[in-house]
Order: C-alpha cells, then sequence, then structure tokens
C-alpha cells in the first residue's frame, strides 16, 4: 500500500483507518479538501478484491466529492468512507455503532450518509451513536437516490439538447446500466417522458421487472454498453468505460449516475474522439448530496441557510451541464477535463 505516490492521493488533507475486530469493521475515512466546508460524502460497504483498491476506491471518490460539492454551489468539502467487507455478511448493528464511534473519532471535519452496499436503515443505526450522518427518513429529505435521478433527468435534457439538437425524450432509445436505487428511479422517469428502454443488471430480477412493468428491453449485462442506443446510461458501479468499452459504445452520449465512470482520462478522450458526448458523472448525479443540503447544515459544527428551495437546486444540474458543454467546445477541451478544472478552481487546487 503506497499512500504518497499514488496517483489517487491528491494531497488528501486527512485520511483514517481503523478496525474493530469483535464486529469485523475495516473502514477508511479520506477528506480530500474542507477549504469550501467540512467534507460531506457517503458511505460505501463492498467487498473488495483487495485493501489496495479500497484505498484507491476511498481517494477517487473522495476527490470526486470535492469537485461535485464545489460545483453544485455546497457549502462543504469532499470525504468518503469505504467499509471493507461483504456487507450481506458482516453488517450488523455491533459493526455500525462501532462506525459510528469511529466517526465520532474524527469528528466534525466530515459527515457521511449513505451509499452502495448501506441504506437509509443504516445510516439512522449509526446515527444511533454519532451526529455526524445525514439522510436519515425523520431528520432528512430522504431517500438520495430519488433526488439524484430527479437531478439525472435535469442533466439528461442538458445533453438532449446538445447532442441530439432535441428537448423531448419521446422515442429517444437509453440503454440503463443497473437497476437499482438510482437506475430504477430513472428508468421509471423517462419511460413516463416515453422514452424506450434498454436495461441490464446483474441481478436478473430486476430486468425481468422492468420489462413486465416498464417495457424494457432486456441485454445480458455484458453487451448493454454495446447496445445500438441514443443514451447510455451507467448506473451500477465505476469504471466501466475503459478504452475498449470507449471503442465499442454506439451510443451518442454517455450520462448517468455512477461515480467514476471513466475507467481513464484516456477513455474520455476516446468517447470525445468518437464524437460521443460525456456527461461528467459528479456534476449530473449531484442531487443526492443537494437535496441533503438541510440536514448537513443541521449537523454539528457546520452553519448556513439554504439560498434556494431543492426543486431550483436540482434544476440548477441543466444549466451546470449547459455550461459545461459549451465551455468545452470552446476550449476544445472534454467535458470532464472542463468540469474538473472549474472544480479545482473552486477549491484552491
Ligand atoms: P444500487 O446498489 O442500488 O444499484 C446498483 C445496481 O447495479 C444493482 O441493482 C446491481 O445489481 C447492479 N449492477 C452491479 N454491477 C452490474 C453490472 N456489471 N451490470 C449491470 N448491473 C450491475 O446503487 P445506486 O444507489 O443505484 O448507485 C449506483 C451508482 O450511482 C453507484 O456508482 C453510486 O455511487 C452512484 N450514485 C448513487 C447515488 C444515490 O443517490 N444512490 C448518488 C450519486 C451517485
Amino acid at each position: 500500500m503506497n499512500f504518497w505516490s499514488s496517483p489517487e492521493f491528491d494531497a488528501h488533507e486527512q485520511v483514517c483507518l481503523f478496525s474493530d475486530p469483535p464486529s469485523g469493521l475495516r473502514a477508511i475515512v479520506a477528506i480530500h479538501s474542507t477549504a469550501l466546508g467540512a467534507a460531506a460524502g457517503g458511505t460505501r460497504f463492498l467487498r473488495y478484491a483487495s485493501e489496495d483498491l479500497a484505498l484507491d476506491d476511498a481517494l477517487r471518490l473522495s476527490r470526486a466529492m470535492s469537485y461535485k460539492c464545489a460545483l453544485a454551489g455546497m457549502p462543504c468539502g469532499g470525504g468518503k468512507a469505504v467499509l471493507i467487507g461483504d456487507p450481506a455478511h458482516i453488517k450488523n448493528s455491533q459493526l455500525l455503532h462501532a462506525y459510528g464511534s469511529f466517526l465520532n473519532r474524527i469528528g466534525s471535519t466530515f459527515a457521511t450518509g449513505e451509499d452502495v452496499g448501506m441504506s437509509v436503515k443504516d445510516v439512522e443505526t449509526i446515527r444511533e451513536v454519532s451526529p455526524y450522518v445525514a439522510g436519515t427518513s425523520q431528520h432528512g429529505a430522504g431517500d438520495p437516490s430519488v433526488h439524484t435521478a430527479i437531478g439525472i433527468m435535469h442533466g439528461l435534457r442538458a445533453v438532449l439538447r446538445r447532442r441530439f439538437s432535441r428537448d423531448s425524450f419521446e422515442g429517444m432509445k437509453i440503454a440503463i446500466q443497473g437497476l437499482g436505487a438510482t437506475g430504477w428511479n430513472l428508468a421509471k422517469r423517462l419511460k413516463a417522458e416515453r422514452a424506450q428502454l434498454i436495461v441490464a443488471d446483474t441481478r436478473d430480477e430486476l430486468a425481468q421487472r422492468a420489462n413486465v412493468e416498464l417495457g424494457a428491453f432486456v441485454v445480458p449485462p455484458a453487451d448493454i454498453h454495446r447496445a445500438p442506443v441514443d443514451i447510455f446510461s451507467p448506473c451500477a458501479l465505476g469504471g466501466i468505460v475503459t478504452e475498449q468499452a470507449a471503442a465499442e459504445i454506439r451510443a451518442g452520449a454517455v450520462a448517468g449516475s455512477a461515480n467514476n465512470q471513466l475507467a481513464s482520462g484516456s477513455a474520455g478522450e476516446a468517447l470525445a474522439a468518437r464524437g460521443i458526448l460525456y456527461a461528467p458523472d459528479y456534476v449530473i448525479n449531484a442531487g443526492g448530496i443537494i437535496s441533503g443540503l438541510e440536514e448537513y447544515l443541521m449537523i454539528p459544527g457546520r452553519s448556513g441557510v439554504a439560498e434556494a428551495p431543492l426543486s431550483a437546486r436540482l434544476s440548477g444540474i441543466e444549466m451546470r451541464l449547459d455550461n459545461i458543454f459549451e465551455r468545452a467546445a470552446r476550449e476544445r477541451r472534454t467535458p470532464e477535463a472542463t468540469a474538473d478544472a472549474l472544480a479545482r478552481e473552486l477549491i484552491g487546487r
């Protein structure tokens, strides 16, 4: 494990490791930047193939949170936590409470919420011992994935306009990879706007349900990125747009909820070279964190008020992407390079 020379390290302000042998908890909290306020970022609970991969994931996701919060105009910095292990086997209230006491030791520098492998109920269990969580149904806006999906719908309108010169989803073919919390919500909304859905999920029952309830066409998970569609929407895990996948994608645009969709900068350049418009993930998927602002401001050590109502903050994603696409075209850069540069400016890097 090599912190300092890791390409993901990027001068993180703080990285904390914690273990609690009785419960089996192994946790990493990465805090990238607190330049705009105390760090916010979800907790991901996943069985990683190695500890190095878990650390890389925490660092990469934490930097993305810095960028996401900065561009969304949130008064907070970026951080992320990963819990290592199979949540189906080791997640229980003893482990979540041990994690809560770890959060208490870090204190007001970081607050967290749900991500892959965690639920609103899990966040509520952590809250029994720690105030440094948001996303509970009692105190906050509830399930963030609903707001993430609403934000993506706004972002997709910017994609429609820029790449397809259209303002309606009617008849557009959209391939959704992953029908979990965000993918399913998005699929329902797109169906209501008369889009044609092509879907895949490694949990076949979810894909079959989309076929029955939403009239979606189901393809095997390995083929979804190759589907001949207008928009490919990755809503599962990150890193799925590799250089090879970028050469195989047959959509005109890539835009979805997954964090860190591009496996590398060159994968993004390969998309752009083929005329495929990429919506930077941390811009289009910011709806969940945006919806948590009011609750975030109630966490000890925070202050301020939300200046605009939630619906206006969510619809801001559309304008933000319009600006990024416009500036990227003008400066002959990829949208993700443009978004990164804007975010780094905002956090003083
Ligand atoms: P989720 O766990 O509810 O859903 C993910 C789905 O993807 C699952 O149904 C899973 O079976 C499926 N899947 C996994 N690997 C797959 C593959 N190779 N092919 C097809 N399907 C596959 O997670 P979620 O909350 O919907 O989050 C999805 C992504 O969006 C994650 O990257 C997450 O970090 C990101 N994200 C989520 C939110 C949120 O509000 N939940 C906000 C911002 C970003």
